[in-house]
């Protein structure tokens, strides 16, 4: 039932101008959909000020970041803001891979207590939903649980980690 998840990573260039970011260069990453995949993009400041990336509705979320030095590689940082976009603007998407990814976005905002869970019922397909809602927040949130395996949502993290950081 899962649909393997596809991500293309950073590549340490602009995606515009193909200029090489070096470590330590500040840039605005974006996350879009293109296809089956989810496409990470770096764009240096220059381009990033002539286009309007953000403004496009395959854009799933815009965030300013900073090519990591080669010592800093391993050192994952998600930044808190950025999880709780991506799971609001994944709200709704009935793909196989969008409610994977979704759910274990929502796993890891429970652990980090930023999302707290209200109940479970079962949709007329047979899935479990979950109400959740967001701290310090009213509005509900609806996560389909997929069922994942502790593998698949081993991969599912790996994968939120390449996205989020990028391999350079
Ligand atoms: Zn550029």
């Amino acid at each position: 039932m899962t649909k393997e998840y596809n991500i293309r990573k950073a590549t340490g260039q602009c995606s515009a101008c193909r200029k090489c970011l070096e470590p330590g260069t500040e840039l605005t990453a974006t996350v879009t959909e293109d296809g089956q995949e989810l496409l990470r993009q770096d764009f240096c400041d220059e381009c990033w000020s002539q286009a309007s990336g953000g403004e496009d509705k395959d854009v799933l979320c815009v965030w300013r970041t900073r090519v990591p030095q080669p010592a800093e590689k391993k050192k994952l940082f998600i930044d808190d803001e950025l999880l709780v976009n991506l799971f609001e603007r994944l709200g709704g998407d009935d793909r196989d891979s969008r409610i994977n990814f979704r759910y274990v976005l929502a796993l890891a905002l429970m652990r980090k207590k930023l999302l707290v869970y209200d109940r479970m019922d079962t949709d007329d397909a047979g899935r479990d939903i979950w109400t959740m809602h967001l701290k310090r927040q009213e509005a509900k949130h609806r996560v389909i649980d997929p069922k994942l395996t502790v593998d698949q949502i081993a991969e599912v993290i790996a994968n939120l980690g390449e996205i989020m950081e990028g391999e350079f």
